[in-house]
């Protein structure tokens, strides 16, 4: 069984302050509700409240994530932060390859691919994230962009290491936009995802492997989006900025 993943991409938004009270606030809920046993949560604050969540979440079944990671080791990159850097501070997971960053800050697909390749030599599992533009899904090029975005970047790495990654389907269109793919739309590029992974991969790395659907997920069409076969969770933004909502989208992963 594939692990299902809820995962909050906090992205530039919170105070000290606020990200106390959130983190608390989640945990609280998750407590007071019941955490579903088999959806793992993770919460990706901005780099100076890592150490915060990790403390806060430490006794707790909450894992923290990066929300990006350098894809050098150490050195003289002013502003950067690398994955020994992360994993000293017990960061389990990093967020690469987000359409954020592509777009405003010119990421390219080598340097994404160095990037989960750092991550993964020290033991940081990446957040993939995939997914198409507007105008190329209605110039019904969906699949081929996704699937050259897989075949520049992860479909690169040893199938040990690919094993580790989560995947996320992020349509650009529907991040921050409030207009959700339809759960159709999300499970046939879901399950298309799963079919080049068994092709490149195997049978038993394509079950295994957890894509998530991110783009306007709230928790009024977390069920809905969930349900569908191939969706493992979701890479939440904007609703995991709210701790009930977050929650509430925590909980339609495990029904
Ligand atoms: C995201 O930024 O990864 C995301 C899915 O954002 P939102 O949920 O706000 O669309």
């Amino acid at each position: 069984m594939r692990t299902k993943i809820v995962a909050g991409n906090w992205k530039m938004n919170k105070t000290f302050e606020e990200a106390d009270t959130l983190i608390y606030d989640i945990l609280d809920l998750l407590e007071e509700r019941g955490k579903p046993e088999e959806v793992d949560v993770i919460i990706c604050p901005p780099f100076i409240y890592l150490e915060l969540a990790g403390d806060i979440t430490e006794d707790s079944p909450v894992f923290v994530g990066a929300q990006n990671v350098s894809e050098y080791e150490s050195g003289a990159y002013t502003g950067e932060i690398s994955a020994p850097m992360l994993r000293s501070m017990h960061i389990d997971f990093a967020i690469i390859g987000h359409s954020e960053r592509r777009k405003y800050f010119s990421e390219t697909d080598d340097e994404l691919l160095a990037k989960a390749k750092t991550a993964l030599k020290h033991d940081i599992a990446p957040i993939f994230c995939c997914g198409e533009l507007l105008e190329e899904r209605e110039a019904g090029k969906h699949f081929k962009i996704v699937k050259q975005q897989l075949e520049q970047t992860i479909f690169k790495l040893d199938a040990e290491d690919f094993a580790r990654v989560i995947i996320a389907y992020e349509p650009v269109w529907a991040i921050g936009t409030g207009v959700n793919a339809t759960s159709e739309q999300a499970q046939e590029m879901h399950f298309y995802i799963r079919e080049l992974v068994w092709q490149k991969y195997g049978a038993e790395v394509a079950a295994e492997i957890t894509i998530l659907y991110g783009g306007s997920c709230n928790a009024k069409n977390a069920k809905e989006l969930f349900s569908m076969p191939d969706v493992d969770g979701g890479l939440i933004g904007g609703a995991s900025l709210k701790a009930e909502e977050f929650v509430q989208i925590i909980l339609a992963a495990g029904e």
